[in-house]
């Protein structure tokens, strides 16, 4: 059976930079009937949980592994390095499970996969890739959006 990374805060585990989660029963099915393998780059890249919230500042996901982009804390700390070594760290799970696909949470900085937030910190949106999505797709990986899943899964059940 072919697996899915998973990102962690949609299985419930706390991983969020609050220490919250974003639990979804479909997605925590998944993990249960060994469908999918949950993960956080975030913690992988060796940021601490909480932690304080990150933006991509002057770009993308993609930018960021171009070296034209940066990830800062609401705080000024540049966090690039360690999301940079959490998608790494990411893909290497994805080769040692043989997943092919991952479930990434839409918006995050590191696993958004459609939009991402826009280094203002207020809450605003541009389009693009988290740094582990933009990654993970460069390296083949089939990267599905959270919210979309979601809703192709909720049709199925109408
Ligand atoms: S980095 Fe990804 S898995 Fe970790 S808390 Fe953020 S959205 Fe969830």
């Amino acid at each position: 059976m072919k697996k899915y990374l998973i990102s962690a805060c949609l299985v419930g585990l706390d991983t969020r930079y609050d220490g919250e989660s974003n639990a979804e029963a479909v997605f925590s099915d998944m993990v249960k009937t060994g469908k999918a393998v949950p993960f956080c780059p975030e913690q992988a890249g060796g940021l601490p949980t909480p932690r304080d919230p990150s933006e991509i500042i002057g770009g993308d996901g993609q930018n960021v592994l171009e070296g034209k982009a940066r990830v800062i804390t609401d705080k000024g700390q540049d966090v690039t390095e360690n999301f940079l070594a959490g998608a790494k760290e990411t893909f290497k799970l994805a080769k040692l499970f043989r997943a092919d696909r991952a479930i990434l949470k839409s918006k995050s900085p590191s696993c958004g996969c459609k939009c991402v937030y826009d280094g203002t910190f207020n809450g605003k949106l541009r389009s693009g890739m988290g740094v582990t999505a933009a990654y993970l797709r460069e390296h083949g990986i089939n990267v599905i959006d959270s919210e979309d899943y979601l809703k192709q899964a909720q049709k199925l059940y109408i």
